[in-house]
């Protein structure tokens, strides 16, 4: 019987980011994947904001943004014409040049569809310790008060304190479980999704774009940029033949040379799991979680489950937290998911919520309940027992900066404190004291006393006198007014040590 801590099963995205989470933080991890290598066909290209940064936390930035389209001269979000011949003879609109936002640390020079980061994922995964089987599938597990055992497809048994599922939208492990889902389901008939090699480049220049809306009868659908160059998707009905000659149409290019790679059948679902964890299995990413591509959120979320998981299996492993901790996931991510959702779904109602600029298209956000994307990612707030007097909703539907004012449950506020160094980095993925720089002597000893790292900073978020005790999520566990001999009770507390699971 093989052991293991955790068993992470699914090798998408989500169970690589977790993967390379967990053992960032030293948790023997084993994944299994069914399939014989990295899926080959991507469905996500939008990295956002929050997932920038929860890779840079693990010394991936340079390594994705290596490896992600070089859209630092700007390019444009989504855009709509005949064909694609037709948009490369209208005027570019001048493209937004991507700065990086003021909010955050992390900026990717453009967006890094799964094709490309998932072999970082993998390398990062395996340097970091774990152990990554491909063409292994999970058959079957049991559990019990000590831990998980599975049998997998290739006969081997493995032993293991926690199991994750991040096996995707169909989720075995959540039917064996047998949890139910919430939320509307499926919500279009399914479409086909083409991966196809062709030379866009004369017809794209100076217009990088997300994505294309085609119209024209003869091939409508959509053109997603996969490398901005050799390499697209093209999303349209299940009807149409994937043949060269509707790449032909939707290009306009009669005479273009097509290959078409692969085709992936597919459909928008909206639904979230009624739990995400049961006993000592966890669910995340699609397994726990599926929303409409508008938003590109679903992969973003699914690794900040994974992200918010890894700390809390770690501490609970090493003995230095309670189990009760582990609770705090579904308390945690399950709410992030369902009001992810639902900004999906106004999203699918009218794309313009999600691409607009402009105090207009903030204004129409504001009719239609529709959160500014950057909200989506970073603004929402934890509510539970790993946080000391959460404040539950986002204080702002536009402005995420005003999401991030220390308030307990919400990501810490960035600000560089030196040349490249960054609040957040400040973090390492440990508990952190944050004070002002007058007067937290007081605070810095405490913190000594019980093996914290402490930092003193410029933050008017910092309350004087107090400080901001940061998870090693990043997020605001506590913000104390005061007392900082209360410390030590409220890691007590936060960590549900002395407390059953
Ligand atoms: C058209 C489209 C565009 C999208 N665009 C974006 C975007 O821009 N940004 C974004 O954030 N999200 C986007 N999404 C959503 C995103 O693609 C998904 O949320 C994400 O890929 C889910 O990743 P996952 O790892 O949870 O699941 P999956 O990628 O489905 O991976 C699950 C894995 O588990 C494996 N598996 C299943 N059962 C077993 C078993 N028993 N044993 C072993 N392995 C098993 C499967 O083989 C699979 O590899 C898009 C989705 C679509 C359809």
């Amino acid at each position: 019987m093989r052991t293991t801590e955790v068993l992470v099963v699914g090798g998408g995205s989500v169970g690589l980011a977790t993967a390379v989470f967990l053992s960032h933080h030293g948790v023997g991890t084993l994944l299994v994947e069914r399939n014989e290598g990295p899926q080959a066909h991507p469905r996500a290209t939008g990295i956002g904001v929050r997932t920038a940064e929860m890779l840079r936390e693990v010394g991936l930035a340079g390594a994705v943004d290596a490896v992600a389209l070089d859209w630092s001269a700007g390019a444009l979000g989504r855009v709509r014409a005949r064909t694609l011949a037709d948009l490369a003879e209208t005027a570019p609109p001048a493209p937004a040049v991507p700065r990086q936002a003021p909010y955050s640390p992390a900026a990717l020079r453009g967006p890094c569809p799964q094709n490309r980061l998932d072999p970082v994922l993998l390398a990062a995964a395996r340097e970091r310790g774990a152990t990554v089987a491909y063409g292994t599938g999970l058959v079957s597990f049991t559990q019990d008060e000590e831990g998980v055992t599975a049998v997998l497809s290739t006969g081997e048994w493995v032993s293991a304190r926690y199991l994750v599922a991040a096996d995707g939208v169909r989720s075995g492990v959540r039917a064996a479980l047998g949890v139910g889902l919430t939320g509307p389901g499926a919500l279009t008939e399914p479409g086909q999704n083409i991966l196809f090699r062709a030379d866009l480049r004369e017809l794209v220049r100076g217009r990088h774009f997300v994505a294309c809306e085609i119209t024209d009868p003869a091939a409508p659908g959509m053109l997603v940029t996969i490398d901005g160059e050799k390499e697209w998707v093209f999303l349209t009905a299940l009807d149409r033949e994937p043949a060269p000659a509707l790449i032909r149409a939707a290009t306009g290019v009669p005479d273009l040379e097509v290959e078409i790679l692969s085709t992936l059948v597919w459909r928008a679902r909206a639904q979230v799991a009624e739990k995400f964890a049961q006993g000592r299995v966890f669910l995340a990413g699609d397994a726990a979680h599926a929303v409409p591509p508008l938003g590109a959120f679903g992969l973003n979320t699914g690794v900040a489950d994974g992200h918010n998981l890894a700390w809390k299996l770690a501490l609970v492993l090493r003995g230095e937290a309670g189990p009760a901790l582990l609770g705090t996931y579904d308390a945690e991510r399950r709410p992030v998911a369902s009001l992810t959702m639902e900004q999906a779904l106004v999203r699918m109602s009218d794309p313009a919520l999600h691409w607009g600029q402009g105090p207009a298209a903030a204004e129409a956000r504001a009719r239609a309940g529709a959160l500014n994307a950057p909200v989506v990612h970073l603004g929402q707030r934890y509510v539970s027992a790993a946080v000391i007097d959460p404040r539950p909703e986002p204080p702002s539907a536009e402005d995420v900066v005003a999401c991030l004012d220390g308030s307990p449950g919400s990501r810490m506020p960035h600000a560089w404190v030196s040349e490249g160094v960054s609040t957040l980095d400040l973090v390492r993925s440990r508990f952190t004291v944050f004070t002002r720089r007058s007067g937290g002597a007081v605070w810095t000893a405490e913190a000594a006393r019980l093996g914290l790292d402490a930092h003193a900073v410029d933050l008017a978020e910092i309350p004087p006198g107090g400080a901001l005790l940061v998870r090693p999520d990043g997020y605001v566990a506590w913000r104390a007014e005061g007392a900082p001999e209360r410390l030590g009770g409220v890691l007590d507390r936060l960590l549900a040590r002395g407390q059953d699971g």
